[in-house]
């Protein structure tokens, strides 16, 4: 499996086995995603210190924006006469439904960017 596709797919940055989150979370529900805190499959600890995924936020934030202007360039594009208050709630609406898609992407993107797959460390001579 590629690095591109155990990310797209959630699983661990280390082994690229062992999934990530245990639960996709439920928007109807108000129910968050959850995510296991070692590697089902190698144990590798996904929080690697106290507020390890802070960073993610910032991530999800950049997505959320990305998520915003392209819905508006949808509606732009496809001309579809809403009035300023339509345009931000169709925005509004596209944000919310993505959400948790949005929080585990950003997390899982996180921590393959600061970690290296299993086999690949550096090594210290
Ligand atoms: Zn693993």
């Amino acid at each position: 499996m590629s690095r591109f596709t155990a990310l797209r797919k959630g699983k661990c940055p280390k082994c690229e086995t062992g999934k990530v989150f245990i639960t996709n979370g439920n928007i109807l529900k108000l129910k968050g995603p959850i995510m296991h805190e070692n590697c089902p499959h190698c144990n590798y600890k996904f929080e690697r210190e106290p507020g390890y995924f802070y960073g993610a936020m910032f991530m999800s934030y950049g997505i959320t924006m990305a998520e915003a202007l392209v819905t508006f360039i949808i509606i732009q594009i496809f001309n579809l006469n809403l009035s300023v208050d339509g345009t931000m709630g169709v925005i509004v609406a596209v944000i919310l439904i993505l959400i948790f898609p949005n929080y585990k992407f950003s997390r899982i993107l996180w921590m393959y960017i600061f970690t290296r797959k299993e086999g690949n460390e550096p090594t210290t001579k």
